[in-house]
């Protein structure tokens, strides 16, 4: 099995510069009075157009996005192809409002979809559904309730915007990974998926669900999803994640008086989001994996269930990801020992892509996990490298 501490293999691509502001940067997020604070000034810096690209951008920004443009992530991509990781450029531009800022989306991830077409280390792409209609439109049409006119129009227009990516990338022979959101905008965008898979997962997967594994329902969807396959004879994209909304999934449910959707701890998540790695590897004739994770576990058991199917590390129906500036120690290893790894690399302008780096800050707020895993990983080589400095010397 491969050992993940090996820190030479995972920071292979990291300057000593680099290796030294990672830390600094995961030292400072760890502290939660610096990120709640942080949070407060961003928020109200952005209310406020107090410009905050002096603070965000060689930081944060530096640490967890590609660049403003495609064209900016360019010199990334290459480092990365270096090592046998790929990357899928995500434009993450949050919270438009109005069908000027959808469009424009629209357009950009057109563009992403062509540039992997175009450059064999950018495989996949992927999109955020909420960037495409109004935030009511996927609350009202996921309740289920009757519909008005405008709403009605305004899933109609959602559907065309993700039916002419899924048609575009189906083209140009490129996978398209669709986002999971909060739980109240999720069901219209599960029907609508499906519906694509239907229409361009004819020989093979090309459009992607995401399923976040804390939902308590989640891994019955799966299932359901998969038997549905069968029947209509296409394959399934089945993209697997936790999950990023916990805490205000939880709120909401309170505040509004329902069961929460998320399961009541943490291994309840882990050990659904392995059976859902185990269901698939043993349907893997008709489901493809995106194993999106910094989990070392569920990577591991990826890798064994794989092993035990005869299935060789590259198989292109299975994917590993992690997102660009974290866990390349997942990364770097198992793109060495030869597994399909790729980097989720966002990009936009810093106030666009705010609030995925205040999300990233936040999920690194705790020193009992990941950002202590990153942090002592990254001791280790800085004192590996000062130790081999010393040994060429002596
Ligand atoms: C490539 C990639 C794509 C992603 N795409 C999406 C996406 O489309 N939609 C989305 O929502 N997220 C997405 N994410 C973010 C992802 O959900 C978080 O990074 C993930 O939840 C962190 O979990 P982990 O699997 O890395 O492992 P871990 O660090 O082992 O797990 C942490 C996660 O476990 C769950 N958890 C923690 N405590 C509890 C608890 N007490 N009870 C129940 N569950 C708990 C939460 O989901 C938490 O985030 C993506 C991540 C990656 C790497």
């Amino acid at each position: 099995m491969i050992d993940f501490n090996n820190t030479q293999i995972a920071f292979a691509g990291k300057s000593n510069k680099g290796l030294k502001r990672a830390h600094w940067l995961f030292r400072t997020i760890a502290s939660p009075t610096i990120v709640a604070i942080g949070n407060f000034f961003a928020h109200n810096a952005l209310k406020l157009h107090i410009p905050v690209a002096w603070i965000v951008k060689p930081t944060l920004y530096r640490q967890f996005v590609g660049g403003e443009t495609i064209e900016d992530c360019i010199p990334a991509v290459r480092e990365l192809e270096k090592f046998n990781v790929k990357a899928i450029l995500d434009y993450s531009v949050e919270g438009g409002k109005a069908e000027a800022d959808f469009e424009a989306v629209l357009k950009e991830t057109l563009r992403t979809i062509d540039h992997a077409a175009g450059d064999p280390n950018v495989p996949i792409s992927v999109f955020k559904p909420t960037a495409f209609a109004p935030s009511h439109i996927f609350e009202r049409a996921s309740a289920g309730q009757d519909l008005n006119e405008e709403e009605l129009a305004g899933v109609e227009s959602f559907r065309k915007r993700v039916n002419i990516l899924c048609e575009h990338a189906a083209k140009k022979d490129v996978p398209i990974m669709i986002d999971a959101e909060d739980v109240h905008y999720q069901a219209i965008i599960d029907r609508v998926t499906l519906e694509m898979m239907e229409q361009y997962n004819q020989k093979k997967a090309i459009v992607f669900n995401t399923y976040q594994m804390y939902r308590t329902d989640r891994l019955e969807v799966l299932k359901k999803d998969f038997e549905l396959a069968k029947k209509k004879e296409f394959f399934l994209g089945a993209k697997f994640v936790r999950g990023a909304y916990m805490e205000r999934e939880r709120r909401r449910a309170e505040k509004m008086g329902y069961p929460s959707p998320i399961h009541p701890d943490k291994p309840s998540t882990d050990r659904d989001y392995n059976a859902a790695l185990t269901f698939s590897i043993a349907n893997i004739d008709r489901i493809s994996i995106f194993n999106g994770t910094h989990n070392e576990k569920s990577c591991h058991h990826l890798m064994e269930l794989m092993q035990k199917a005869g299935l060789a590390k590259d198989d292109p129906r299975i994917w590993t990801s992690q997102l660009y500036g974290m866990s390349d120690h997942i990364s770097f290893n198992m793109a060495d020992a030869g597994y399909n790894i790729v980097k989720y690399m966002p990009y936009g302008p810093v106030k666009s892509v705010l609030p995925y780096l205040l999300r990233r800050a936040e999920e690194n707020t705790s020193i009992a996990g990941q950002t202590g895993r990153e942090l002592s990983l990254i001791k280790t080589e800085l004192k590996r490298r000062k130790q081999d400095r010393i040994e060429d010397r002596g």
